[in-house]
Order: structure tokens, then C-alpha cells, then sequence
């Protein structure tokens, strides 16, 4: 193996455990004296478990701002609107942001923790890659504690935050080397509420991204480490927390993978699978997880003429049977994808998602940007047409 050069980002603490967001006002009070919490799952809040931590925070002292996240992945009006409240509170030194959520909620947050340090912009649209007006973070978001609820989307361990809008149509990121969540606080127990078919989806992302950031142009050698374990973790994990949600080994797994794939994203980037997923999300508002999880196998298959022996590296973590030359390995290995996206309920066509055929056309350029990039074979937009086209 080649070692390049490289260099790693990750958050500066993990607290991994079942049942150990009790320790989140020592976490959070290690960080300031007033919290702005952003909750984003009706279920948590109906059960009490947001209330029991702001009520946990409060006796520790701190003073807590509260708000809840709406229950879409979030918009450029949505991080304006929370930026605007927030800010009336007037920013001062000691304040933080806890996040306790699914990944729409996390990005809400962390793009509101940057954009209330850094008021230059009028908008978070000035700030998102590709159609803003460039602007940069100067200074550091408020410090932030990420409680991820789904596994997921890693949000926790990114540097980034997408952001969408529907007029016009784009769904893009906020993004910034300072974005990290300061601490990730990954208690599995809270996932085991999310509901089978969110289960599946979500852990399909994270599965995505594992893989995506194993084969993609900017691999790099701790990430890639970090997807072998997280993929060995979720594969056999995914059906079983589909079928219980109470399983706690299988919940566990996810959560870890989850933020395996995160790390391994932020720091290697992804590919053609979640390139479409963007344009997916925005042009036929499909949630991101399932998006990821039918762009998958086809995103393999594609990749599969350059990126042979990777994926069969893949596939010796997930399959039993390892007879056979790589080629074969990793044809089998792409097979055994198409049937765990089957298992856990993820349609195999365009058509079943809800995606309209002469939506095809706008597709392909809203795929384009920083995901795309770093799918490892090149794909002109008239390929990709071509294979939407085909999978439709
Ligand atoms: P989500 O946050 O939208 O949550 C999905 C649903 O699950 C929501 O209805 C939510 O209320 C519910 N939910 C969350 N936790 C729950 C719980 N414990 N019990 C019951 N219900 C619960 O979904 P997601 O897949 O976690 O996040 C998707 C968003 O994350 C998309 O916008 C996607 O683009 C973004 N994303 C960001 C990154 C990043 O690096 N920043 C990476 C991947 C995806």
C-alpha cells in the first residue's frame, strides 16, 4: 500500500455507551454555563427523555434556551428563522449548542452554531458551496455537543451541514474544517424508538457512506480502517435492529458504524450514490437514507472496472464465502448489497420512490458537486443520464 500524505479530522470527545446521556451536563458543562438545545424527535419528546435532560442540565447549573426542530430535513428559511431567535439571546463567551436528533437536526444545529458566530451573511445561502455567494466562516461556531437519535448519518463526526431549499431547488452544504461538533455524546439507547422503515433507511446511509468513503478518490488510510470495523459492525446489525428496535447489540452496532462512516466521510469524502441522493432529496423530496440506499448497488456496480480489488476487500468483511479471485469476491459482493438493500425493504427502481421520469433531466445537474467529485471512476452527465435512465 501507498501511504500519501494525509491529515485527520474527528470531534475532540467521543462518549460512547448505552444509557450514558446522564452524563451530558458534566459534558455540557465543560463547555459553558448556557445551553441553546435544538430537539428534533416528536417520540423523545413525548416520552419525556428531552425533558428529563434540559431538567438534568438545569440542576447542574446551566441556563437552557430550548427550541424544537422542524420535522424535515432542514431548509434555508429554517437555519435563518433559528439563527434570528437565537441571536436575540445575545451571543456571549460560555455559550454552547446541544443537538439531540437525527441528522436533520444535527445540521440545523451546527449550521446555526456557525452562522451566530460568524454574522457576516445575510443568509446561510450565502455560505453553501455551489450556490451562495462564497462566503467563508472567520470565526469558530459556538461549541457543540451532537446527540445523534438516529444511526445515521455520522452528522455527529462531520464537517459539514446540508442545508435544502425547494425554491430554488438545491440541496447543498455549509461547510467548514471548524464544524466538527466539539463532543458526540452516542447513547444507542436512544435509537431504539426510531421506527423499522427510519431504521432502515437511516442505517442503509450509514452502510452507504462506509462504502463510499472505502472506494472513493480521496481514500485515505485511518478512514479506510474505520470502514472495515463499521461495516463489519452494521452489516449483520441492520436487519436485526429493522425487525426488533429493541435490539440492543444490534442498535449498539448501528451507532457505532454510524459514526465510523461520519468520521470516514469528513475526512475521504463519498460518491455518485450520494451525489444523486441530493438531487433525489430535493427534486422528489426522497429521504436522503432510502435515496442513498437505491443508488447504492447500481454506484458499486459502476465503480466495480476501477475499483476491483477494494471491493473485494469489502466483501471478505461480509461474506462468508471467500472462495475466488477478487473479481469474483467483489461481484459477489455487490450481489449481497442488492439483496441486504431487499431485505431491509428498499425498492430497487427510480419509478417505486416516486421519482417521475421526465424528472430524469433535472437530475443529473443537481447531482453534481463536492459528493459527486469523489466518486472514484469519472461519470459525464450524459452516463449518468444514461444510468438513471436504466434504473428508472
Ligand atoms: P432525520 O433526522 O430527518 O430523522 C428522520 C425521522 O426520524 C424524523 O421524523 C425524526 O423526527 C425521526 N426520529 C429521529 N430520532 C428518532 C427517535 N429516536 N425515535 C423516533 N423517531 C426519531 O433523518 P436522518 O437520516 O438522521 O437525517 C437526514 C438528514 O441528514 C438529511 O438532510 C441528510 O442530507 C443529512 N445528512 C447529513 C450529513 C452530514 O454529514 N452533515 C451526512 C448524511 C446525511
Amino acid at each position: 500500500m501507498i501511504l500519501n500524505s494525509y491529515s485527520l479530522l474527528m470531534p475532540a470527545q467521543i462518549v460512547f455507551g448505552w444509557g450514558r446521556r446522564t452524563e451530558l451536563p458534566a459534558l455540557a458543562k465543560s463547555l459553558g454555563q448556557r445551553v441553546f438545545l435544538l430537539s428534533g424527535s416528536q417520540t423523545l419528546v413525548r416520552q419525556g427523555v428531552i425533558a428529563e435532560l434540559v431538567t438534568g442540565l438545569q440542576q447542574a447549573g446551566l441556563t437552557v434556551i430550548t427550541a424544537n426542530a422542524p420535522n424535515h430535513e432542514p431548509e434555508v428559511c429554517d437555519v435563518d428563522r433559528l439563527t434570528r431567535d437565537w441571536s436575540a439571546h445575545k451571543i456571549q463567551p460560555g455559550d454552547c449548542v446541544i443537538a439531540i436528533g437525527g441528522g436533520s437536526t444535527i445540521d440545523l444545529a451546527k449550521a446555526v452554531a456557525a452562522l451566530l458566530t460568524n454574522p457576516h451573511g445575510e443568509s446561510v445561502q450565502d455560505f453553501l458551496e455551489g450556490v451562495g455567494k462564497g462566503l467563508t466562516l472567520q470565526h469558530d461556531p459556538l461549541p457543540m455537543i451532537a446527540v445523534p437519535t438516529t444511526a445515521g448519518t455520522g452528522s455527529e463526526a462531520t464537517k459539514n451541514a446540508v442545508i435544502s431549499s425547494y425554491d430554488p431547488p438545491f440541496k447543498k452544504s455549509l461547510r467548514s474544517d471548524r464544524m466538527i461538533p466539539r463532543i458526540v455524546l452516542l447513547d444507542p439507547e436512544l435509537t431504539v424508538t426510531v421506527p423499522a422503515t427510519t431504521t432502515a433507511y437511516t442505517g442503509m446511509d450509514a452502510i452507504t457512506q462506509l462504502m463510499e468513503s472505502y472506494i472513493s478518490r480521496k481514500a485515505a488510510p485511518i478512514p479506510q480502517a474505520l470502514c472495515l470495523q463499521g461495516l463489519q459492525q452494521a452489516w449483520p446489525a441492520i436487519a436485526k435492529a429493522v425487525k426488533n428496535g429493541r435490539d440492543r447489540c444490534a442498535r449498539e452496532a448501528m451507532s457505532h458504524a454510524a459514526l465510523l462512516s461520519g468520521i470516514a466521510l469528513a475526512n475521504s469524502g463519498l460518491g455518485m450514490a450520494h451525489g444523486v441522493a441530493a438531487a433525489l432529496g430535493v427534486h422528489a423530496k426522497v429521504p436522503h437514507g432510502l435515496a442513498c440506499a437505491v443508488m447504492l448497488p447500481p454506484t458499486l456496480r459502476y465503480n466495480l472496472p476501477v475499483k476491483e480489488q477494494e471491493l473485494a476487500e469489502l466483501g471478505r468483511v461480509c461474506l462468508t464465502d471467500l472462495r475466488g479471485s477478487d473479481a469474483e469476491i467483489a461481484r459477489r459482493f455487490i450481489d449481497a448489497v442488492a439483496q441486504l438493500c431487499l431485505a431491509v425493504g428498499i425498492p430497487t427502481r427510480l419509478r417505486d420512490i416516486g421519482v417521475p421520469r421526465e424528472q430524469i433531466a433535472a437530475l443529473v445537474p443537481a447531482s453534481q458537486g463536492n459528493s459527486l467529485s469523489a466518486n472514484p471512476r469519472d461519470l459525464t452527465p450524459y452516463d449518468l443520464q444514461h444510468l438513471l435512465e436504466s434504473l428508472w
